[in-house]
């Protein structure tokens, strides 16, 4: 074949796709056309039998070169793309997304506008274990200028054997406390028929990892007037979490906070694997407030400080970490607790470093 044949053939092959544009485009404004009226109509936009029956007639039409199955393929591709032109820019933006709003959601919890620019620190044991135990940290919280406290009554635990929490009676505890030294306090709740109750008790409802994906109990932290604090879970995507936050605001309680808290991988030198830029993606694709979790991530102490100042040099709005009076008496999660002087140092250190815009109480140095 001589080169002038082959630009000749090269030739009407632009022009056959450009043509297969026009006509694309062209069904693509018939496929518009149809979305109205059956929006009008109050029709479903997906018609399985309508589909069935334009690929019979591609298969009934077909003369090859392409195979039917080959063909019928790319027209489900074409049939797909034009679907999701009927739906509108409504359906398709999350109401978690920048897109929809791109604006930061600023969380108040309890008189704090998390997410106002200001990092914060969430501190407190693992498991609420007495009234002292949480008293102490609380002491240590306030001593510091710090408003957000921790602590779990109800403890997902990986064995059936290990301490549960104490339930109700921790909520208390929490309350308690959160009035004496007037503290915002977080408790993670694992079951829907709980949360009414505990919000009572209690200034924010943390979603635990392990419950990511509990869609009922998302559904009703969406349904009550209280932040919620969402973590992700141990092998969530982003995608599965941003997902998962949508589930809370979809039911009108836009007050969400996400907290990266790592993920399984193989790695076994660290308990999970910090996922440090999901931070800033979370941030851009949502306007949440995002913390990170550098307790439950490393899952050991050494590398508590590392890891927090990682969280607020990427922009994270604040950073959740435990701390106990005792940490080797801890009734669980004892390796990687600070103690209270672990824990002075610990902001000390973050405050020297520069990273933590903490602007309301500045460092002294
Ligand atoms: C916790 O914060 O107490 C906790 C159990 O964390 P996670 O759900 O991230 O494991
Ligand atoms: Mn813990």
């Amino acid at each position: 074949m001589s080169n002038v044949e082959l630009d000749q053939l090269r030739e009407q092959l632009d022009e056959v796709n450009l043509q297969l544009l026009e006509l694309i485009n062209k069904r693509a404004e018939l496929v518009q056309q149809i979305g109205k009226v059956k929006n009008t109509q109050g029709i479903n936009r997906f018609d399985p039998v309508r589909e069935r029956k334009m690929l019979d007639l591609i298969a009934k039409s077909n003369e090859g070169p392409f195979e039917t199955s080959t063909l019928q393929h790319i027209f489900k591709e074409i049939f797909k793309a034009g679907l999701e032109l009927q739906e509108d820019d409504h359906r398709k933006a999350l109401l978690v997304s920048r897109k929809r709003k791109p604006e930061d959601t600023i969380v108040n919890v309890k008189g704090e506008n998390v997410g106002d620019g200001q990092q914060r620190l969430i501190v407190g044991p693992c498991a609420v274990e007495s009234y002292e135990q949480v008293a102490k940290v609380a002491e240590a919280a306030k001593k510091q200028g710090l408003k957000l406290l921790r602590g779990g009554a109800y403890k997902p635990r990986t064995s059936p054997y290990d301490f549960q929490g104490l339930g109700e009676e921790g909520l208390k505890i929490l309350k308690r406390v959160a009035d004496e030294y007037d503290l915002a306090v977080i408790s993670e709740i694992v079951t829907p028929g709980d949360l009414e109750k505990a919000a009572q008790y209690i200034d924010v409802i943390q979603i635990g990892a392990r419950n990511m994906q509990n869609f009922e109990l998302l559904k009703a932290a969406g349904s009550l007037n209280k932040p919620i604090l969402l973590k992700r879970g141990l092998a969530a995507t982003i995608e599965e979490f941003i997902n998962a936050a949508e589930y809370i605001v979809a039911q009108g309680n836009d007050q969400v906070m996400l907290c990266e808290r790592g993920i399984r991988t193989y790695e076994r030198a660290t308990r999970n694997t910090l996922d440090i830029s999901a931070v800033p993606i979370l941030k851009q694709e949502t306007h949440l407030p995002v913390f990170v979790d550098v307790t439950h991530s490393t899952g050991r102490r050494d590398l508590l400080l590392p890891t927090a100042k990682a969280a607020f040099a990427i922009g994270a709005d604040g950073v959740m970490t435990e701390v106990h009076p005792d940490p080797a008496v801890a009734l669980s999660d004892s390796a990687q607790q600070m103690n209270i002087d672990q824990f002075n140092h610990f902001v000390k250190e973050l405050k020297d470093s520069g990273l933590y815009k903490d602007i309301k109480n500045p460092s002294t140095v």
